[in-house]
């Protein structure tokens, strides 16, 4: 399906939810590479895609949120970025036959820029440029970056992606600040920073994902939309993470995240899906709502 005629439909769009919580329920170990099962276990990947298809997704996103070099070379797996990336596009694209928009994911390094860490904003801008290339170069019809936290990390990632042609959507992390009434990425960067640079850099949707619940979520969306005229675009998770031996659960249920993503639409978002914790059913319900 044509990303662009998608979005100039004038109707609000459903994204997809979770890749990893699927992935973790199908069997991915703690240490393995989840964009490995691009290669071992496509069949599992496209089945994801298609249950978030069948569910309502208008668009979905690849399995490559960790398929940069960075992120790889800790599985050992750099030498094999490119063909991972190629194969997530593949797999997306045959999963939706038509049906959904195939959105390329990028998510962060895990590595710092000078001078916090040891990587300059020109390696950045080639790593997220060799992994946008495998993206495009395999059909991806649009990119977008997500979970970023880090404004120079994102701006390095946008500008790559936008020398593809291909439409970007630009997406950053927020929490809310203790005792305030207002958000910033862990890194320190506030909302208005966020869209500004994403703007600048030539991203054409901003979004926000991950983070927090669409209760939040709802919030930094009014923030944005008063600052860009850009489309804007929605990924919460399935309300605030809980902690249970050291692990990070997310448990709001499909009616209760629909009902609450639901207000992110009126509030002026063109797309919504679901980021940690979201499944196929919360994606359903969001959809039978967004249609009703
Ligand atoms: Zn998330």
């Amino acid at each position: 399906m044509k990303f662009d005629k998608l979005l100039k439909s004038g109707k609000k769009l459903i994204c997809d939810g979770a890749m990893g919580t699927q992935l973790i329920e199908r069997g991915l170990g703690a240490g393995e590479c989840p964009e490995l099962w691009n290669i071992e276990k496509p069949e599992m990947i496209k089945a994801i895609h298609s249950a978030y298809i069948e569910a309502g997704a208008q668009m979905i996103i690849t399995n490559t949120f960790g398929g940069n070099l960075p992120k790889l070379k800790n599985y050992n797996l750099q030498d094999k970025a490119d063909v991972i990336n190629r194969k997530a596009v593949e797999i997306a694209l045959a999963a939706s036959s038509g049906r959904a928009a195939v959105l390329g994911g990028i998510g962060p390094t895990g590595q710092f820029l000078e001078p916090l860490g040891t990587y300059s904003k020109e390696e950045f801008r080639e790593i997220f440029h060799r992994q946008s290339k495998s993206l495009a170069d395999a059909g991806a019809e649009a990119i977008i970056i997500e979970t970023m936290t880090d404004v120079n990390e994102l701006a390095a990632a946008v500008e790559a992606a936008v020398s593809t042609k291909l439409p970007v959507a630009a997406s950053m992390s927020f929490a809310k600040d203790i005792n305030r009434d207002d958000y910033h990425t862990i890194m320190g960067v506030d909302v208005k920073t966020f869209v500004n640079r994403a703007e600048e850099c030539g991203a054409g949707i901003i979004c926000v994902n991950c983070g927090t619940g669409p209760q939040d979520i709802l919030k930094i969306v009014e923030r944005i939309i008063a600052l860009t005229s850009l489309p804007v675009m929605a990924e919460p998770n399935a309300g605030l993470p809980q902690y249970k031996n050291g692990q990070t659960f997310y448990r709001q249920s499909p009616e209760e995240f629909a009902s609450e993503a639901a207000l992110i639409f009126k509030a002026g978002a063109l797309i919504v899906g679901g980021c940690c914790g979201t499944t196929p059913e919360h994606i359903r319900k969001l959809s039978v709502l967004l249609n009703k």
